[in-house]
């Protein structure tokens, strides 16, 4: 790992604006090699205690500043994140995996929402509401919540961050992050650039530790009066339930099931590539990625020929040490669990097209896969994959399709390749999902509202939605006016 700044590389966590360290550490992993790439401080109860106390004092000062003032350091730091793209990129896919073009991606897509928001600081605006006295003016402000807890998943390791931090600190409010132990490293490299671009002590403070205990002194403070977590469904739930005694502000972005749909009059070539960018970016492991493509009978011979034709000219290779298509998975249970989605399809009459095993390279490489003639039995028709695997259905009307595509629990992204434009809206409106990409296989921008319903989650990161998650309402009742 060869860094321009080798300031950036941090393995201590960062709490009021000191870097800290702990008797015990935890090993850090490049999942490319297996090696370990660096140790991180496993903090205690205590020290997270300390870092959520060091937020609180920080809110006061922070909250104060006018929009512009805070909006000005955002941009100072937005600056120096794309300054130092290229070592930020090298350290995630260290860290991650991911190849080097998509960790530069994610580091310019990360830098993208504190921007937007910097921006968004100065248009937190309020309301004055008609009044039903002459003698009356109802005033409608907007706060910021106070100390925001923010918990974040290996697969985006800073794009998650700053999705969070962005909007939060731009509303007037602090934070205490925790990142996922696998993948700590942009975080710390974040907080470097945070302090330099002369964000104060105790507004950004980052923890490493026991996810449990962490995850539970963060839930239970009184003082923390909001958590944004982005991991799976069944830590979401639990996290939600952790926060109901202290009745904390949620918003929770969780796990995914998306159909990529691909009618008879989609552009078939377009649906290919499509369907790729969608399946395969990050080796499958995104929380939007097609989990179940669904395609119609009439066109479903050549998509599946052409689709399975693309992926099996997908390169793999550590990311640091050339540029291809995939890199490894993040680790041996997500391999094992990407093996044994396949295993449960090839029982139950998948059809193997491409791929469909542990890629020769070895360590955590998988083979983009392909399995034609998917059915509702499969494993992955309900559960989220996370892995480079793709399950076509076929189906021939498109009401069967709607059913199929809504029938899960989650309802977070859906895709559809489709020319007719009674179809489109049709459709569009129909898929019970946060967000619908219509003849587009990438739907992520700083500028639209993402997230899900059902139980893929609660409330909206980026757009100009994105920043009442981090705001409340006061109503001012301004009685005793003498006015005609
Ligand atoms: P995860 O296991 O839920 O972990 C997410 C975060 O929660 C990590 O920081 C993890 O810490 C922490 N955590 C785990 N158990 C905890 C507990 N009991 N208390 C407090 N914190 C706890 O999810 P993941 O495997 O990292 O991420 C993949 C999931 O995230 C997928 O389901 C994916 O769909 C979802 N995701 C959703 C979105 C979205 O925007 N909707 C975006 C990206 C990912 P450690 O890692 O340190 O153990």
């Amino acid at each position: 790992m060869k860094l321009h700044d080798s300031g950036l590389f941090k393995q201590l966590a960062y709490i009021n604006g000191e870097w800290v360290s702990a008797s015990e550490t935890l090993p850090v992993h490049n999942p490319a090699t297996g090696k370990v790439i660096a140790h991180i401080p496993m903090l205690g109860a205590s020290e997270v205690r300390t870092a959520i106390k060091a937020a609180e004092s920080a809110f006061k000062s922070w909250r104060a500043k006018t929009a512009a003032e805070r909006s000005t350091l955002l941009r100072k730091w937005y600056r120096l994140i794309l300054d130092n793209q290229e070592d930020l990129a090298v350290l995630m896919t260290a860290e991650q995996g991911k190849q080097l073009t998509e960790s530069r991606g994610e580091v310019g897509y990360g830098a993208s929402f504190i921007e937007w928001y910097a921006e968004e600081a100065k248009r937190a605006y309020g309301d004055l509401i008609p009044a039903a006295k002459s003698s009356q003016r109802i005033m409608v402000t907007r706060e910021p919540v106070g100390v925001v807890a923010a918990i974040t998943p290996w697969n985006f390791p800073n794009a998650m961050i700053a999705r969070k931090v962005a909007p939060a600190l731009a509303a007037g409010c602090t934070i205490v992050i925790k990142p996922s132990e696998l993948t700590p490293l942009s975080a710390f490299a974040m907080a470097e650039l945070a302090q330099r671009a002369g964000i104060p002590a105790g507004v950004i403070n980052i923890v490493t530790g026991d996810a449990r205990e962490v995850g539970a002194e963060l839930t239970g403070s009184s003082i923390v009066r909001k958590l944004s977590f982005t991991g799976s469904t069944a830590v979401g739930k639990l996290l939600m339930k952790q926060c109901a005694d202290s009745v904390k502000k949620v918003s929770l972005e969780l796990g995914g099931n998306a159909p990529f749909i691909v009618f008879d009059d989609a552009d078939i070539e377009q649906a290919v590539q499509g369907a790729i960018a969608s399946k395969y970016r990050n080796s499958g492991q995104t929380c939007i990625c097609m989990n179940r493509l669904f395609v119609q009978d009439g066109i479903y011979d050549e998509f599946i020929q052409k689709f399975s034709e693309a992926v099996a000219k997908l390169t793999l290779g550590p990311g640091l040490d050339g540029e291809f298509n995939q890199g490894p998975l993040i680790n041996e249970a997500a391999l094992n669990k990407t093996k044994d989605f396949v295993e449960d399809a090839l029982a139950k009459k998948g059809r193997l097209l491409t791929g469909g095993r542990a890629h020769s390279l070895g360590g955590l490489f998988y083979e983009p896969t392909v399995l034609a003639d998917a059915s509702m039995e499969m494993k992955c028709y309900q559960d989220e994959i996370f892995g480079p695997v793709a399950p076509v259905f076929r189906f021939h009307y498109e009401e069967d399709v709607i059913n199929m595509a809504n029938d899960t629990r989650y309802g977070l992204a859906a895709y559809f390749y489709a020319n007719d434009l009674s179809r489109v809206f049709r459709v569009a409106e129909a898929l019970e999902y946060g967000m619908v990409a219509v003849n587009e296989g990438v739907l992520s921008t700083e500028v639209a509202p993402f997230g899900g319903v059902k139980e893929s989650g609660i409330g909206r990161e980026g757009s100009k939605y994105g920043l009442d998650e981090y705001l409340e309402m006061k109503y001012v009742l301004l009685g005793g006016i003498n006015a005609p």
